[in-house]
């Protein structure tokens, strides 16, 4: 699996960070992960071809992670592709199918798939599987997941945005991926240390990165851990495979 960063941001966009959104790529298929503008323009700007994107998942409705959505599917649809939209609350199907119906004709035999996540496996298609798990972010008012993605035989856990004090940190899920993808915002650092140092990790890229943790230019990432960790800068990518299959590292 390779993972494209298009937008590494919090909740604003910085002069060098868009908001949050990853591609993650699994053979010819691709998958995005959360939607913050402007995810559309990056992938059209990275030579992505439209047409292998299988999915794309909502973490949870705040706007630096979803505000591209209507923009995608109507690139989708006016190129006459089928989006399957997974999102986190039943309520924002309407909003944003409004939205898109109310800046494009979307005709009849060009349906899009609004799929609402549930707790657990809620995606397979062959190629990966995806699992939400709860999180407290949006404190009871709105619903937001951490997604467990599986593929080629690797795990790659993503959080999604956390509570503050990161008592809805996806701890079993993480401790299980080969790849720990962590919000880097709403935890202050004390915290943020506590919790990683209490966990067995095998690697951590931080994204969603906050002003507390980056100040002109310059980052303070989590000390004294066991396990590599990293911060995503917009562009990046990574690859998570499994070793020993012929034709992949
Ligand atoms: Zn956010
Ligand atoms: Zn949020």
């Amino acid at each position: 699996m390779k993972i494209t960063f298009l937008g590494t941001s919090h909740g604003d966009p910085t002069v060098d960070r868009y908001n949050a959104s990853f591609l993650l790529e699994a053979g010819e298929a691709g998958y995005l992960f959360d939607c913050g503008s402007p995810a559309t323009a990056s992938l059209v700007r990275l030579g992505f071809d439209f047409g292998r994107l299988r999915a794309v998942f909502i973490s949870h409705m705040h706007l630096d992670h979803c505000a591209d959505l209507p923009h995608l599917l109507k690139h989708l649809v006016k190129h006459k592709l089928k989006p399957r939209a997974c999102l986190p609350d039943p309520a924002a199907v309407s909003p944003v199918d409004s939205l898109l119906r109310l800046a494009y004709p979307v005709p009849p035999d060009l349906e899009v798939t609004y799929q609402i996540i549930e707790p657990g496996r809620f995606f397979s298609d062959g190629s990966v599987s995806v699992t939400a798990v709860p999180t407290d972010h949006g404190r009871g008012k709105f619903p937001s997941y951490a997604f467990l993605i599986e593929g080629s035989g690797k795990k790659i856990l993503y959080t999604g945005d956390l509570a503050a004090d990161l008592s809805d940190f996806p701890v079993e899920a993480a401790q299980a991926a080969d790849l720990c993808i962590c919000e880097l915002t709403h935890a202050p650092p004390e915290t943020m240390e506590k919790k990683l140092r209490s966990l067995s990790l095998k690697r951590v890229i931080f994204t969603h990165i906050g002003p507390r943790y980056e100040k002109d230019g310059a980052l303070t990432l989590p000390q004294g851990l066991s396990f590599p960790v990293s911060a995503a800068r917009d562009g990046d990518t990574v690859t998570v495979e499994q070793r020993g299959i012929p034709g992949i590292a």
